[in-house]
């Protein structure tokens, strides 16, 4: 007998409709003389965040955003920094400004981040979009966790009055999806490294989101049967052993291990697909969004700060 498989929600369908709405709204945008524009600064020689950034440029181009690079050294301190965003807060034609994390070790990250005017912090961490999302006002909230909301609120899953477990406390994930599902009437417990009894809670859930950066940590045993599972984690799996305890018997992934030694794996086991009702599949599943809602931030940045929300 086959396992009844859960629903598979496809990001990238989601992403591709929130990128021509956006399109739509730059465009209405552009023609009252408002083009909307996003700066992004990349310190350093990191590889992935170079790959990270151009994928966002290009991301604005699809859409009509204007967007700059705005590249520094790996030596750059933290005042050249600060001036660079004193610069792009000052500019009128730039809505929304980007600063790719990590940045290089001497920099202060938190006094730079601090430092971006609240009106474009396009990624949602300055304290003060924080508490706005907290006490349920208007904001530019941290994409990954809005994209989140998408996926359920386009999927029409039901949220109000259900139990949703988050685990991962992070700023950048699970604490703003924890109040993203609050905001949204569900009854949310926030689970992190110090939590004990894990699966217990997690069997609770009626929609599971799992934000830790640990390869199938979630198993079948530990989700209710019908729940909503979404997949945050984005893990690469070189280690034999863990590749066959995930993917064996999967021929498309043993065949990418094979030529290149590695393969991405989300936070949730394979086989939670058997026992949950709907669940996002890694890669295709939250990632498209994160850069889908950094457009969608950037027009809704333009039109806050122009007065037309
Ligand atoms: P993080 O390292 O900042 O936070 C991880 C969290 O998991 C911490 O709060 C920690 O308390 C918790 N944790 C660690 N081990 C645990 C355990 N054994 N049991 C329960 N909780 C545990 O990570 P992050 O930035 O929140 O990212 C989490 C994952 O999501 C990573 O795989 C990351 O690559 C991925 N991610 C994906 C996107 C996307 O676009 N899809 C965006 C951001 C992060």
């Amino acid at each position: 007998m086959t396992a009844t498989m859960a629903n598979i929600l496809d990001g990238n369908k989601i992403a591709a409709q929130i990128r021509s709405e956006v399109a739509e709204q730059v465009r209405a945008l552009a023609a009252a003389g408002h083009l909307p524009g996003l700066a992004v600064i990349l310190a350093g020689e990191d590889q992935a965040s170079a790959i990270y950034v151009r994928s966002k440029i290009k991301a604005c181009q699809e859409v009509g955003i204007h967007s700059e690079k705005i590249t520094a050294p790996a030596s750059v301190t933290t005042q050249e920094l600060l001036a660079e965003v004193a610069r792009l807060n000052q500019r009128d034609d730039i809505d929304g400004i980007l600063v790719q994390l990590p940045l290089p070790a001497q920099v202060d990250s938190q006094h730079v981040l601090l430092a971006v005017d609240p009106e474009k912090d396009v990624d949602g961490f300055h304290p003060v979009n924080v508490g706005k999302l907290a006490t349920q006002r208007p904001t530019l909230a941290p994409c990954t966790p809005a994209g989140v909301m998408e996926i359920l609120l386009r999927n029409h899953i039901a949220i109000a009055g259900r139990r949703a477990v988050v685990v991962g406390r992070s700023q950048v994930v699970g604490r703003p999806m924890a109040l993203m599902l609050l905001n949204h009437d569900a009854t949310v417990t926030i689970c992190h490294s110090k939590t004990r009894d894990l699966p217990d809670i997690t069997r609770q859930a009626d929609i599971l989101v799992v934000a830790v950066g640990q390869a199938g940590l979630v198993r079948e045993s530990w989700v209710k049967p019908g729940a909503t599972v979404i997949d945050v984690g984005i893990n690469r799996v070189t280690d034999q052993a863990k590749f066959e305890e995930l993917f064996a018997g999967d021929a498309a992934r043993e065949k990418t291990f094979a030529e290149k030694g590695s393969v991405v794996a989300g936070d949730v086991h394979p086989r939670v697909a058997e026992v949950a009702g709907a669940i996002t599949p890694v890669p295709g599943g939250v990632g498209p969004l994160t850069i889908a809602m950094l457009l969608e931030n950037t027009v809704k940045a333009c039109r806050m700060r122009r007065g037309r929300r």
